[in-house]
This record gives structure tokens, C-alpha cells and sequence, in this order.
């Protein structure tokens, strides 16, 4: 297939641990997967770094080959048993919390200007696929290891036998005797070896679970990204994204199950360096742990995090500060009155798109804009500057004010969320006619609905028009 016209990518990988050329296995349909969050709480600034660093991905690929061309598929993990935990500790249904985090990141990150996987530019919701919709997958999947010796039975539990795939340990690195020397490997008594990791384990009655041949029970974690990718992108598709926190045991633990599995599983391997505050490790107990959330509600801009987060390079370690916070503001400022009543140039320049194809170099893309920005001089300039800024996701809303479209969505999220319980309440009751005039509003003022017996999960779309909500009281 002809390659000419398109601009030349190159990826780091970690798996060969070196820079190389990017060539999709299929043009017509490039495909990528990026481990998403266990929905339980609100996202924390560091989450938002791997869901900014994917996206600019996805809108390079998008550029490069066609929305149309490019899958993009990113999950929820929404079995866990940090989520029972806050299940059990709060009072609160299992559903009903993974439902209110899900709709709560999907806001999140649309206020940093992340778009939404989708598959082949469409159909968002199977793009983001839920762990508990692919348990029968999973068990298939893991049946199908016990078939191959790569797996064993025991007491309940499956576990995943690591001696049985020689080339465990390549992703990171490391030796098997290594790892266990390295790792707390938890050792349990019907474990052939400490390194074998579970695929399935025993559920209690107050816990989710799921029928299956080793009797009632739930997937452990590494499964379900084996499984979910497989049956959405094929035996085998071009990158794998997430957090480097992820490569040792979580994507080698994938390859392991896939490979072993027969499939050919990912190509490139992409690792995001981890965030920091002000130089040290986000924590809780420091008192410098915040979430997106709550720079939002500060009245930080969602462009904002999203350009001090492109400021550093994806594999370095990077430091949200405050100063780096002022000074973004500053420069975006600028930016939008340069570009005030622009209209968008369709080609964007191309030393910025050269940046973002040598290894997301996005760093070297803001800094090539100061210059383009310095040399604006008329509304051609200025279109061309705008049409340059969406490659790294800046700028869409500039026509409302940055500030607007965000504030305005959170404003009255409050009365959605009554109107979301309100709906609960008449479809339990089967109060049809009174769910179809709720539903029907509510979409109509543009929030997207995605109803299912485990709750109702709500997504803000741009368009959302608050005031469309107050008649439905
Ligand atoms: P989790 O829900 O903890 O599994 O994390 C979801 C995603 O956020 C994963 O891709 C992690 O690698 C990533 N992540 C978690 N903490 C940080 C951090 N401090 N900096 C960057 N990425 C992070
Ligand atoms: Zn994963």
C-alpha cells in the first residue's frame, strides 16, 4: 500500500526499548489500546496525564490517516476490589458507584479537551468497553489457557503459570528470578510458583461474581485488557498504551495471557512517565494530592492542565506546579486574542506536525508555536496558528472563552443529576412515560445517556445547553 503524502511517525517503543518508524498493520484501520481507570473515585491530576498523552496520539493518528481509520479503544475497569471496598465502607451499591465515576471521568476529561475513543471515529460507548460486559470473554479466554497448559485450577482460583511462557519478563526487562527477587509477589499455598498470578479467583456472597467452570467467582485484573482488546481490535493491532507504573506486572502480565493465547497482541508499546507535585510524589497524607475536579472548580481552565501537561515530553517524569499552572494561563491568554475571530486554516503548519510525529515531541511543538505565534500578522496567519493548535487539542472552545464552556457545564450539573435520580426513580417504578419525557429532555439539552441495568451513566456533550434542563423540573 502506497505510503506517499503521509508525514513519516516515529514511536518509542519500550519493548525494543528504541525510537522506530510506525506502520500500522492496516492503513484503512489503525488500531491502539490504552488501559483505562478502575472507577471508584475521582480522577487525580496524575490520571489526566496518560488520558492527555493518548489523545494527542489519537488526533495525530486522526490526522495522519483518517478519523474514519482509527480505532481507539480505552476501558473502565469497573470490577475491583478497591470498588467493593468503597462499596462496603460507603453504604453504596457497586453499580451505582461505578456508574457516578464513570460519568464523572468521562466529564473530567472532556474539560481537558480529550476526545472520546471511538471505533473507526464512531460509536464511543464500545470504545469504552466495561470489564463486566466481557466476563464471558474472559472465562472463554482463560479456559482456552487451561487447554494449553498455560494456566491451572486450584481451589477456586485460576492462576496464570509464568514458567510456562519463556519470554516473560521482555517488556521490562527483567529476568523471571529477577522480578521475584524485585517484587511482592504474594505467595499462596496452592500456587505452583510465587510468580504465577491469579486470572480468576473465588467470590463470597457479599461479593460480585459470576458463574463459571471454577464455580462462582470474579476476573482478576490483568484478564480482562487480554480479553476486551482481543474482541475489539483482533488478534493482533498496532500500540498499546498506559502509565509506565503499568509495564511491570500489568502489560507484561497481558502479553503473557495473549501471546500464550495465540494471539499477536501489540506491536508498539507506548509508557507515560508518572506526575509529581511541586517535586514531590502526589500523596494524600503531603496534602498536595488533588483531583481534575478540583483544579476545575479553582477555575483552572481544562486548556490550561492540558498545556502544562504537553509542556513536558511524555517519557520524562513531569512536575505540576503552580508557576507552570500561572504561566500556561498566561501564554493561552495570548494565544486566544491572537487568534481572536480567526477561522481555522485547514493545514496547520507543518515543523509544529513534525514535533508531534517525532515521538510526541510536544514539548518542541509549543515551543516552535511561540515562534509562529510572535510571527502572526494578519487573519491568515492567525487561521493557519488556530488550525495548528487543534493538533495538540487547543483551542476548540476559544469562541465561547475558555473559561465559559467549562464553568457553565459545572454549574448545573446539580440539577442534572436530580432529573438523572428522577429518571432512577420512574423506571423503577416503570413509570415509563414519565422516564421517556425525562430521557428525551435530557438528551435533547445535550448530555448523552447510556442506560443499562446497572444505572445511567451521563456524558456532557459540547453542545450542552443548561437551560433546556430547567423546564423539566
Ligand atoms: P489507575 O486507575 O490507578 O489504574 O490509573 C489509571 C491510569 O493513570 C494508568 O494509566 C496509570 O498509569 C495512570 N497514572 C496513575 N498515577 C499517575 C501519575 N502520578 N502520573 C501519571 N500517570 C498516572
Ligand atoms: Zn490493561
Amino acid at each position: 500500500m502506497s505510503t506517499t503524502n503521509k508525514i513519516a511517525i516515529n514511536l518509542y517503543n519500550t519493548k525494543t526499548r528504541r525510537k522506530e518508524p510506525f506502520t500500522p498493520i492496516d492503513e484503512k484501520d489503525v488500531r491502539m489500546y490504552v488501559c483505562g481507570p478502575t472507577v471508584y473515585d475521582r480522577a487525580h491530576i496524575g490520571n489526566a496525564r496518560p488520558v492527555i498523552v493518548f489523545d494527542v496520539l489519537n488526533r495525530l493518528l486522526r490526522h495522519v490517516y483518517g478519523a474514519e481509520h482509527v480505532t481507539y479503544v480505552r476501558n473502565f475497569t469497573d470490577v475491583d476490589d478497591k470498588i467493593n471496598a468503597r462499596a462496603a465502607q460507603s453504604g453504596r451499591s457497586i453499580s451505582d458507584i461505578t456508574a457516578e465515576t464513570t460519568g464523572w471521568f468521562l466529564e473530567d476529561m472532556a474539560a481537558v479537551g480529550a476526545l472520546q475513543p471511538s471505533i473507526r471515529g464512531k460509536d464511543h460507548e464500545r470504545a469504552m468497553p466495561r470489564a463486566t460486559a466481557y466476563i464471558g470473554q474472559m472465562v472463554a479466554m482463560i479456559e482456552d489457557l487451561i487447554e494449553k497448559g498455560h494456566a491451572y485450577p486450584a481451589e477456586g482460583h485460576v492462576l496464570f503459570r509464568v514458567r510456562s511462557y519463556s519470554e516473560y519478563g521482555a517488556l521490562s526487562g527483567r529476568s523471571v528470578d529477577d522480578m521475584i527477587a524485585g517484587a511482592r509477589v504474594e505467595v499462596a499455598p496452592f500456587k505452583e510458583d510465587p510468580m504465577d498470578f491469579v486470572l480468576w479467583k473465588p467470590s463470597d456472597d457479599a461479593t460480585p461474581g459470576w458463574d463459571s467452570p471454577w464455580g462462582r467467582g470474579r476476573p482478576g485484573w490483568h484478564i480482562e485488557c487480554s480479553a476486551m482488546a482481543h474482541e475489539l481490535l483482533g488478534e493482533s493491532f498496532d500500540i498499546h498504551g498506559g502509565g509506565n507504573d503499568l509495564t511491570f506486572p500489568h502489560h507484561e502480565n497481558e502479553i503473557a495471557q495473549s501471546k500464550c493465547a495465540g494471539h499477536g497482541f501489540a506491536n508498539v508499546w507506548l509508557h507515560n512517565e508518572m506526575l509529581q507535585v511541586e517535586g514531590k510524589k502526589m500523596s494524600k497524607s503531603l496534602g498536595n494530592f488533588f483531583t481534575v475536579r478540583d483544579l476545575l472548580e479553582q477555575g483552572v481552565p481544562g486548556e490550561v492542565i492540558r498545556f502544562v501537561m504537553l509542556s513536558t515530553h511524555y517519557r520524562k517524569p513531569m512536575d505540576w506546579t503552580e508557576k507552570k499552572r500561572a504561566e500556561a494561563e498566561k501564554t493561552l491568554r495570548k494565544w486566544q486574542s491572537l487568534t481572536d475571530g480567526a477561522e481555522r486554516r485547514r493545514r496547520p503548519h507543518l515543523d509544529v506536525l513534525a514535533a508531534i510525529s517525532d515521538d510526541l515531541n510536544t514539548p518542541k511543538a509549543i515551543s516552535l508555536l511561540h515562534a509562529h505565534a510572535n510571527a502572526i500578522e494578519g487573519k491568515e496567519d492567525a487561521g493557519r496558528f488556530l488550525s495548528t493548535l487543534q493538533l495538540l487539542g487547543i483551542g476548540a472552545k476559544w469562541r465561547d472563552g475558555v473559561r465559559l464552556a467549562v464553568e457553565n457545564a459545572f454549574d448545573n450539573v446539580g440539577l442534572l443529576d436530580e432529573l438523572i435520580e428522577k429518571l432512577k426513580v420512574a423506571r423503577s417504578e416503570k413509570n415509563w412515560e414519565e422516564a421517556d419525557r425525562l430521557k428525551n429532555g435530557i438528551t435533547a439539552a445535550g448530555v448523552k445517556l447510556m442506560i443499562s441495568n446497572d444505572g445511567i451513566v451521563r456524558e456532557i456533550e459540547n453542545g450542552f445547553d443548561a437551560s433546556k434542563l430547567e423546564t423539566l423540573k
